[in-house]
């Protein structure tokens, strides 16, 4: 299925998760150091590659604490009651929510050229896996969830599309069902660093498998799957073979580097950022306008047009 725009032969997109007004100084920059944070990092790749949109996945009320449960003795609890006590104790919901910072929504505002979507309403689950927001919840309970994220960042004033990135990539068959019916747009939902470049491969990592790996997806009732396939770990190799086979190199940031003590490979960062600045400009160099530097709504947009 042809799911490029006219004239071009192959595409890039580039996304940013784990936007909120939470700070350094609370165990993680998600934006709200503002300029003299992680958003320098972001503001710096923009400018050096001025043909280049981004987009960033927000969390609209994050009680997220990091993703190595501090109450380790869950794990001998009963399963059945593993899935209601917090492996972390949660920050408590509402601190961090978005309608109540006029001012981080005016600064994300302020950076042209992003465009901003969901992930997940609250980034965190009772248990072990404590970022994995989406397990075994029922369709009904993350359409409830949903609606309250879309509708804190509407509350807030953010210019928003809907689009939706889950926490760590989890995706369970309810979660799935609930965008469809809810009508998102597009789901970013598996990462796949490894498979080899092929355009018929499918994703086998993280988050949702047996989707395509390089292109993307129409799913049920217009929702258009967008996978992940490159960070800051992948070689220039790669990129190159994706957008040679004529497929669509989908490239990750996390906004931030260092998240609870855990470390990002793909944080943002001055290595970061110099290596994505260098490779974009080769790739135009190289490939000149048969690239299509796009966005994910604009892919959804695309696939539906060609799959009427
Ligand atoms: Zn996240």
């Amino acid at each position: 299925m042809n799911w490029l725009a006219p004239g071009k032969t192959a595409a890039v997109v580039v996304t940013l998760d784990d936007l909120a007004p939470h700070k350094k100084e609370d165990g993680a920059d998600f934006g709200g150091d503002g300029e003299s944070g992680q958003l320098r990092f972001l503001c710096r790749l923009l400018k050096e590659v001025p043909w280049l949109r981004i987009t960033g996945f927000v969390i609209p009320d994050t009680t997220f604490v990091g993703h190595n449960p501090t109450r380790r003795w869950v794990k001998y609890l009963p399963e059945s009651m593993q899935d209601r006590v917090w492996g972390s104790k949660p920050i408590r919901p509402g601190t961090y929510r978005l309608d109540k910072y006029p001012e981080f929504v005016w600064l994300l505002h302020s950076v042209l050229r992003m465009e901003y979507a969901l992930h997940g309403l609250h980034h965190a689950h009772p248990g072990l896996l404590t970022g994995h927001e989406y397990q075994l919840q029922s369709s009904w309970d993350i359409q409830r969830n949903l609606a309250e994220g879309s509708s804190i960042l509407t509350r807030s004033g953010l210019k928003w599309v809907r689009g939706f990135c889950p926490p760590y990539f989890a995706t369970p068959p309810n979660l799935v069902t609930a965008l469809e019916d809810m009508g998102f747009d597009y789901l970013m939902s598996s990462r796949d660093l490894f498979t080899e470049v092929r355009l018929d491969a499918k994703s086998n990592m993280s988050g949702l498998k047996d989707v395509d790996l390089y292109r993307p997806q129409l799913l049920r009732n217009g929702l258009v799957h967008i996978p992940t396939n490159f960070q800051a770990t992948s070689t220039r190799r790669r990129a190159f073979d994706i957008i040679e086979a004529g497929g669509l190199l989908s490239v990750k940031i996390h906004m931030s580097k260092i998240t609870f003590g855990y470390t990002a490979l793909d944080g943002l960062d001055d290595l970061y950022v110099n290596y994505l600045s260098s490779l974009f400009h080769e790739l135009r160099y190289r490939y000149s306008d048969s690239i299509w530097w796009t966005t994910p709504l604009e892919l959804a947009r695309q696939t539906r047009f060609h799959a009427c």
